[in-house]
């Protein structure tokens, strides 16, 4: 099979040639049709998030197809259509797993992380942790529901009920949390980096009531507030956006350093937390939401081989939507 692999964090994904791995007890061998490219993918190529599985193919947004099926694993037919997401593997013993926050297991794997992901025509998967995908969606629509989606519904979640949500970069993840946010019957106000005039149009397209800088205060004082860029200095600026009693939800895997800031602008009961990975829960409840919405992903795609240019495109931030590889198996709709 055709893969692209990280040897050495910092520089560009290597393409080879190499076996198609085996499905042990348990798994899955899934033909890979489409992978999105999420901003995680970034920080563990360039070296961001430390000790990777290394050689490492990565991805972790991943649909496909089953191919074979290893002993024991039952719970699709050969020919469906599953997705793979981040959470690859829990341990199922620890105090995290047996208290429904299997999120943050002691011993999790990472798919495109501590596990082979998705760059490439073939993986592996448990099958306790792939998904099935709604028929509304063609291969490359359906990947960024693998992360982006997740992460975002998860950070929706924590931001609580609130009906005026900020989002702090407007990628993947907010175009995606926006139309379910909208769904909820609630408004959005988007920050984008100072003049990007582009995705503040982006953001307005899909429903935004309000578009403006990161640097920009919005015109009312915001319930919540999510952030999905990973810089540390938009805490506290998110911070002055909310009113009282408001949470910031970080929902990047990765941050520049936060700076410091007067405890006057998280006081009156404002709230600063992480979200950390997602769950199988997660991972159900947002593939039933999404059709109902209904979720639409704006999607740009790149061949397999061109994995490093699809990198590149999201680190420089010049995307609407979400970037998403695809091999020859990736069908339309
Ligand atoms: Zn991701
Ligand atoms: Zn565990």
């Amino acid at each position: 099979m055709r893969a692209m692999v990280l040897e050495t964090p910092g520089e560009p994904l290597r393409q080879v040639d190499l076996p198609a791995p085996k499905p042990k007890a348990g798994q899955l061998l899934i033909r890979v049709h489409a992978c999105a490219v999420c901003r995680t993918d970034l920080h563990v190529v360039d070296g961001e998030l430390t000790r990777p599985k290394l050689p490492l193919i990565p991805g972790h947004e991943i649909v496909g197809a089953v191919e074979e099926r290893g002993p024991g694993a039952d719970r699709f037919k050969i020919g469906d259509r599953v997705g793979i997401p981040w959470l690859g593997w829990t341990c199922g013993e620890c105090s995290y797993c047996r208290s429904e926050r299997e999120n943050l297991c002691d011993k999790a794997r990472f798919t495109g992380y501590t596990l082979d992901g998705g760059y490439a025509e073939y993986t592996v998967a448990d099958q306790r942790f792939c998904f099935p995908i709604p028929s509304l969606y063609s291969d490359a629509e359906a990947a960024p529901l693998l992360c982006a989606g997740l992460i975002g519904y998860r950070s929706l979640v924590k931001a609580g009920d609130g009906k005026r949500l900020g989002i702090y970069g407007f990628g993947a993840a907010a175009h995606i949390v926006t139309q379910v946010a909208l769904h909820q019957g609630r408004e959005i106000y988007a920050f984008t980096r100072p003049g990007d005039k582009e995705a503040q149009k982006f953001a307005k397209a899909l429903g935004a009531s309000w578009a403006g800088g990161s640097n920009e205060m919005p015109p009312v004082k915001l319930d919540a507030a999510i952030i999905f860029a990973p810089v540390g200095d938009l805490v506290p600026q998110a911070l002055r956006a909310v009113g009282k009693g408001g949470a910031v939800v970080c929902g990047g895997i990765h941050m520049s350093d936060i700076p410091s800031f007067p405890y006057s602008i998280l006081w009156e009961e404002r709230a600063i937390c992480s979200v950390g990975n997602l769950t199988r829960r997660d991972g159900e409840e947002f593939v039933a939401l999404a059709p109902n919405v209904p979720v639409r992903t704006e999607v740009e795609t790149f061949p397999l081989e061109e994995a490093n240019e699809a990198l590149e495109r999201l680190r420089s931030g010049k995307i609407k939507g979400a970037v998403v590889l695809v091999t020859d198996a990736a069908k339309s709709r």
